[in-house]
C-alpha cells in the first residue's frame, strides 16, 4: 500500500503558502487505521518524491459550483457561511472554494517521463488550469536536451457529456501548441457513444470536417475522438494505464462513466451517481473482485437525497457497503463546510472504521500505480 498525504482525521486544513510544491503534508493517522475493518496495512509519512505519481483534484464542486453566486448577490440573513467565505479568503486558500469535479492523473512511469490524463472538462476547466498548473508545476520542465521544453502530454477522458463535464472543452486550445493553421498534434479524447452524439451537437467546430471552398481557417482546439465502450468488459488505455468503464445511473434515465484504474493502488473515481448496477458494485466492492484502495465518490447534499445523485447519507451508506480503505468526497455543493464536516467524519470514520474525509480544489494525493 503507497497511498501518501492523504489528508489526516485530526488534521485541519491548512491554508497553503505561496508556496510551489501544494501537496497536503499529512498522512493517514495510526489510530484512525488500527480501529479500522477496511484500513490500508501501511501507514507512510513520507514526502512526494518528485518522480511518482499523484492525482491533483481541478476540481470538488456540484455543476453551479460554490460559492453559490445568488449567496452573494442575495444573501440571506444571516448569510451564508461558506460562501461568504469566498469574499474574504483567495480561492486558493479556502478549501470552500469549490470548481467543477474534475480529477488530473500526473502518471510517471518508471523512467520518469509523466504524462497527464485529465478526467472531465468543465465550465471552470480555465479556471482550474490558472490555479493548479502553475502551483504544482504542470507542465513540467525538460532540459535534458540542452534546450528548454515544456512537456504536456495531455489526454482526457469524459464521464458524460453534461455542461459540468464538457463546457471547457473549447478552451483546451489555451493549453495547446500555438498554431494559425491548426496543424498540431490532437489531444486525444475518449468518450462513450452517447456522449460523442451530444458534443457534435454542442461544439460542431471540434470535430474535424473538410473545409469548404472559401472557409477560412480559424484556430480552434483539435481533439482526436475515440469512443469507449459503457461496459465493466471493455478496459481501454490511455497513455498506458489501463482504465476499467464503470457504468453507473445518474437518475434512473441516464447512464454516466466512472473509472477504475491503477494496478498497483486501485482506484474508482466516481462524479455523478445516484445508483449502483450490481455488475458495477461488485467490481469495486471489497466483498466482490478485491477492495479499493482509493474511492472518489459523489456527494451533492449534506441532508437528504437528490434524484441524480448520491447526497451524504447515501454517500456513506455506499461507503460503508464498498468498503474501501480510503474514500475522498467530490461534487459538494454550499452545505459542506470543508473544516466543520471533516471534523465530522473524523469522529464518523473512527467509528465505522472506514476513511472518509471531503477532497478540496488543489488537493494532490502521491500515489502508486
Ligand atoms: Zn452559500
Ligand atoms: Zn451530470
Amino acid at each position: 500500500m503507497r497511498l501518501r498525504n492523504l489528508p489526516s482525521f485530526y488534521c485541519s486544513y491548512q491554508p497553503r503558502a505561496n508556496s510551489l510544491s501544494l501537496s497536503s503534508t499529512f498522512s493517514i493517522c495510526r489510530h484512525a487505521m488500527a480501529t479500522s475493518n477496511c484500513s490500508a496495512s501501511e501507514n507512510t509519512h513520507a514526502t512526494a518524491a518528485p518522480s511518482e505519481s499523484a492525482l491533483i483534484f481541478m476540481g470538488t464542486g456540484c455543476s453551479s459550483m460554490v460559492p453559490n453566486v445568488m449567496c452573494l448577490i442575495r444573501p440571506s440573513d444571516p448569510p451564508c457561511s461558506v460562501c461568504v467565505q469566498s469574499l474574504s479568503i483567495p480561492p486558493e486558500r479556502n478549501p470552500n472554494y469549490r470548481c467543477n469535479t474534475s480529477l488530473l492523473i500526473d502518471y510517471c512511469e518508471s523512467n520518469d517521463n509523466h504524462k497527464y490524463i485529465l478526467i472531465d472538462v468543465g465550465k471552470t476547466f480555465r479556471e482550474a488550469v490558472l490555479r493548479w498548473f502553475v502551483s504544482h508545476r504542470i507542465p513540467r520542465i525538460d532540459s535534458s536536451q540542452n534546450e528548454i521544453q515544456f512537456l504536456l502530454e495531455l489526454q482526457i477522458i469524459l464521464t458524460h457529456e453534461h455542461a459540468d463535464a464538457v463546457l471547457g472543452l473549447d478552451d483546451i486550445r489555451a493549453v495547446q501548441p500555438f498554431s494559425p493553421t491548426n496543424d498540431i498534434d490532437p489531444t486525444p479524447i475518449y468518450l462513450s457513444q452517447h456522449s460523442m452524439d451530444s458534443i457534435a451537437e454542442k461544439f460542431p467546430y471540434l470535430i474535424p470536417k473538410k473545409p469548404k471552398e472559401g472557409q477560412e481557417i480559424r484556430r480552434v482546439a483539435q481533439l482526436a475522438w475515440n469512443i469507449i465502450a459503457d461496459d465493466i468488459n471493455k478496459p481501454f488505455y490511455v497513455s498506458g494505464l489501463k482504465f476499467t468503464p464503470l457504468p453507473v445511473m445518474h437518475g434512473e434515465d441516464y447512464i454516466c462513466l466512472g473509472f477504475l484504474f491503477g494496478e498497483k493502488n486501485k482506484v474508482a473515481y466516481i462524479s455523478d451517481v445516484s445508483r449502483f448496477p450490481a455488475s458495477t458494485e461488485h467490481v469495486i466492492s471489497k466483498s466482490g473482485a478485491g477492495q479499493l484502495d482509493l474511492l472518489i465518490l459523489d456527494c451533492l447534499y449534506r441532508t437528504g437525497s437528490h434524484n441524480v445523485h448520491l447526497c451524504f447519507p447515501q454517500t456513506l451508506e455506499t461507503v460503508k457497503r464498498l468498503c474501501p480503505k480510503q474514500t475522498l468526497l467530490i461534487g459538494m455543493t454550499h452545505e459542506f463546510d470543508h473544516h466543520k464536516d471533516n471534523e465530522f467524519l473524523k469522529d464518523w470514520s473512527r467509528r465505522e472504521g472506514i476513511p472518509v474525509q471531503l477532497a478540496h480544489d488543489g488537493l494532490k494525493v502521491p500515489i502508486n500505480l
